[in-house]
């Protein structure tokens, strides 16, 4: 009798699932809107030429080696990802009170923000609220982190197709004290719909009433607008506020290096006075979790940040990536409104950012994948930058079956 035999088996992850299928389809048709990563008109990856220029320094850097980094990480890449979230001219950083810590790209921030929050910060409530709909991983990361309950506040109106405003502060002002609560920075995944300043600004009325504790997840600056400080208002908001809260930053999607796990968390105090034991306090969560990060994507972001001509360069491909996603919601939508498809389609070029939430029932989603080889998730998202000029008419036409 092995110790193992009763373990039961765990739920597929829906977004690689639908990878692996989509890689196993040997059809030429086949279109992937599924996992949220930028591609080209080509359907390819992109390496940007300014992380390729990056690592071109790093390797004929003599004094480079592959020696362990500080248990927090590298400071270069901390600070740099610090300003870029917070602005150059940051009270906040000018008076000394945010610490910054490499994480293991957006997740593995979020992860070291809901163990500070669940197992360090006394008087926390451990209830987590997350938007309805999130990102699958923010109910599962809290979880492991202790929380003892995840609930969700309401953020997307199916009817209007927009942010159901009343819905969310009134399930806010009904938390309790102290409780914390993830908010997407920008470009909400999976909706593609943020709060407007104005409305941000009812939202944290209700934050600082509430007494609730924000983590405020930055997987995509850059990609709503293409401008990263339009991007981080919200964020800067929260500081300029007097708010304490923490900010998980990922590198992943507006400097593409995915799989190199270049990600910074910074928390925001309102006094500089304890800051040292929190330091102390995050190396040893750290320390017993991975004991200390990887290097090279924290050195590529370094790289570039740090450096004016790069760090123009790397702006404008967060430009050009933009440009992209807006050109091809742009055409979508004309194509569909062009097949004359029933309902109303404005809203894929309302929403921003990487993913469209199509409104798309499951079984919906269910035929374009049986039927036209067309893999998204059964929640209706989709990844924009999986469609192309070459693809786009044969998506549409699929859409237009399927509601049909
Ligand atoms: N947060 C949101 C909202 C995301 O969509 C993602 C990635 O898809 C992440 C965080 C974390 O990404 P990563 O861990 O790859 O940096």
């Amino acid at each position: 009798m092995s110790l193992f035999e009763e373990i039961g088996g765990m739920p597929p992850i829906e977004v690689f699932e639908l990878n692996k299928l989509y890689a196993d389809d040997p059809s030429p048709l086949k279109v992937s809107l599924g996992v949220g990563a930028y591609r080209t008109d080509e359907g390819k990856p992109w390496v940007l030429p300014v992380v390729k220029q990056a690592e071109r320094q790093i390797v004929e850097d003599p004094s480079m080696n592959f020696e362990y980094l500080p248990v927090l990480g590298l400071e270069a890449f901390t600070n740099a990802a610090a300003s870029m979230l917070l602005g150059g001219d940051s009270p906040a950083i000018k008076e000394k009170r945010f610490l910054a810590v490499q994480a293991i790209s957006g997740t593995g921030a979020l992860r070291i923000a809901a163990d500070f929050l669940a197992q360090v910060v006394p008087n926390i409530t451990r209830i987590a609220y997350i938007s309805s709909p999130t990102w699958e991983n923010h109910r599962l990361l809290c979880l492991k982190a202790g929380f003892n309950e995840v609930r969700e506040y309401r953020y997307w109106d199916a009817q209007k197709r927009g942010l159901d405003l009343n819905g969310m502060l009134e399930d806010l002002r009904a938390a309790p004290e102290r409780a914390v609560v993830i908010f997407h920075a920008c470009a909400h995944n999976p909706t593609g719909v943020d709060p407007t300043q104005e409305q941000w600004r009812k939202i944290v009325e209700v934050v600082k009433e509430r007494r609730l504790f924000p983590i405020l997840d930055s997987a995509y600056q850059g990609f709503a607008s293409g401008d990263l400080d339009a991007d981080a208002w919200a964020v800067r908001y929260f500081a300029e506020q007097g708010m304490e809260f923490v900010c998980a930053q990922s590198f992943a999607k507006n400097f593409g290096i995915y799989n190199q796990r270049a990600g910074n968390l910074t928390l925001v105090a309102n006094t500089a006075n304890n800051l040292a034991n929190l330091k102390s306090q995050l190396t040893i969560l750290v320390r017993g979790n991975y004991s200390n990060p990887p290097a090279h994507g924290a050195r590529i972001v370094s790289t570039v940040l740090n450096n004016p001509q790069l760090d123009a360069q790397w702006r404008e491909h967060i430009k050009t990536m933009s440009g992209r996603l807006k050109a091809m919601r742009a055409l979508l939508r004309e194509k569909v409104e062009g097949l004359k498809t029933p309902g109303s389609w404005k809203h894929i070029t309302e929403q921003i950012g990487m993913f469209c939430y199509t409104g798309l029932t499951p079984k919906q989603c269910q035929f374009l994948m049986e039927q036209h080889h067309i893999y998204l998730l059964k929640s209706g998202r989709i990844n924009i930058c999986g469609i192309t000029t070459k693809n786009v008419d044969h998506v549409a036409n699929a859409i237009h079956q399927a509601v049909t």
